[in-house]
């Protein structure tokens, strides 16, 4: 039997209703802050993800999954979506209309990692950015709106952690800070570590290994060397979130993966995952669509992990799983015959209807009932068919009433709703 690729999965029927509901409730609550959704491809050039994530980060040296197409040019599949909506705002000069552009998207991502619980190679991301203001209000904003959808989705377990990467000019001094650091610990580190510390040493803060995070526990931190600029700008941002009535924890080890992050940088964690802690990440990236070949436009934006927040909301939502309102369970032809019709003007009504249209008797039919976890059961056989009236049980008390067959749909649609 063939089988899905490792590290890959399927969503089954039974979670996309979840996953349904948060892509909603994310869509609706992004909308009222006034986002807009944006759609796109999912392969891009290389070369958008190399320059913009980074050469040195564990994305971009081992994770893309890149190839060359036909003509032998260099496509990757996506790994994350910040830098291909930086890409169309440049692309379609959104700017050019409004440099303030506030966007989201939903879609997988794919990185070629090694497989766990709670790290897939095909991933779902749910994004929203904010590009062209740099005010620290709109931080505050963002990670408030983030906050919210949590609160929405009934999850409790989670808290915000704040960092500043700082900026260009304050950067690299904190870096030299650090790399002295390294040096004195570096037989401690693991050999990516080791490598990391030349090429890209914030990487290290970053890194999983327990010997790593032991290491560095000591290291100098970056909002320790930030310049008057991004602790004036870092400040603001703890100000508004206080008056937001957000918590906080300040991180002082919080650093991302991707290289384009400046100032505030945030991650929701949670203790319902084990390992995978990170629910969602994001901050801000300043420099990145001047580098891309954009105007200078600000922006700021996060990405939460659609996979880990559906497994962290099914914990919180053990019993939602719904049943269906009615079953129609019609015995013999003519029966089955006024059931297809009955139960296709039904669900023209919202009403959620099932019925089975093989040869069961009345057990076959209750069973198959208690399977859809019918609120309500319609029984119709000819004799009930000839006599003008079918029997609607109420599955949960047993009760059971006759209804009329003249304007049945009409008859169960008032007595449906107003249970
Ligand atoms: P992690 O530290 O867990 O590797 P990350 O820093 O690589 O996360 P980002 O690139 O910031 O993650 O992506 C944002 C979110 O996407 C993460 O917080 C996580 O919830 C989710 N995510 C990232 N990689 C994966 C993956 N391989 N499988 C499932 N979810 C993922
Ligand atoms: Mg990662």
């Amino acid at each position: 039997m063939i089988q899905l690729i490792r590290g890959f999965k399927d969503i089954l029927p039974g979670e996309t209703g979840l996953w349904q509901k948060i892509e909603k409730t994310a869509a609706s609550l992004f909308e009222d802050f006034g986002f807009c959704e944006i759609r796109l491809p999912i392969l891009e050039h290389t070369e958008l993800f190399s320059r913009s994530i980074g050469k040195d980060t564990d994305i971009v040296e081992k994770e893309m999954y890149t190839f060359a197409d036909r003509k032998g040019d260099f496509i990757t599949m996506r790994p994350e979506a910040t830098a291909s909506i930086v890409r169309a705002y440049i692309q379609h000069r959104m700017y050019a209309v409004d440099p303030v552009q506030k966007l989201y998207t939903i879609g997988p991502m794919f990185r070629r990692e090694r497989p766990q619980k709670g790290r897939y190679r095909q991933f779902y991301q749910i994004n929203a950015e904010v590009i062209g203001v740099d005010s620290p209000l709109v931080d505050a904003q963002l990670i408030f709106m983030l906050a919210e959808l949590f609160k929405r989705l009934s999850v409790s377990d989670v808290s915000v952690h704040l960092n500043s990467l700082g900026c260009p000019k304050c950067r690299p001094d904190f870096t030299r800070a650090l790399q002295r650091f390294l040096s004195k610990v570096t037989t401690q580190l693991c050999a990516d570590c080791q490598k990391r510390k030349e090429k890209n040493p914030l990487r290290v803060l970053d890194c999983k290994v327990l010997a790593c995070r032991e290491a560095v526990a000591d290291a100098p931190a970056m909002i320790d060397h930030l310049c008057g600029e991004c602790e004036a700008h870092f400040t603001t941002v703890k100000n508004s979130l206080n008056n937001l009535s957000v918590q906080f924890e300040i991180d002082r080890r919080l650093v991302r993966g991707l290289d384009y992050y400046t100032r505030t940088t945030f991650e929701i964690q949670t203790g319902l995952l084990g390992a995978q802690s990170a629910v969602a990440g994001g901050g801000r990236y300043d420099g990145l669509i001047e580098s891309l070949g954009g105007p200078a436009q600000p922006a700021i934006g996060f990405a939460i992990g659609l996979d880990r927040l559906a497994e962290i909301v099914a914990v919180n939502n053990k019993d939602a799983a719904g049943g269906i309102d009615l079953f129609i369970a019609a015995l013999g032809e003519k029966a089955k015959t006024a059931a297809l019709e009955w139960s296709c003007a039904l669900s023209l009504c919202g009403i959620k209807t099932e019925t089975d249209f093989s040869n069961k008797g009345l057990k076959g039919l209750m069973k198959r009932a208690d399977r859809h976890g019918a609120g309500w059961v319609l029984i119709a056989g000819d004799k009930e068919l000839d006599e003008g009236a079918a029997v609607l049980r109420d599955m949960s008390t047993k009760e059971q009433l006759s209804v009329k067959i003249e304007g049945i749909v009409e008859n169960l649609k008032s007595k449906l709703t107003a249970s």
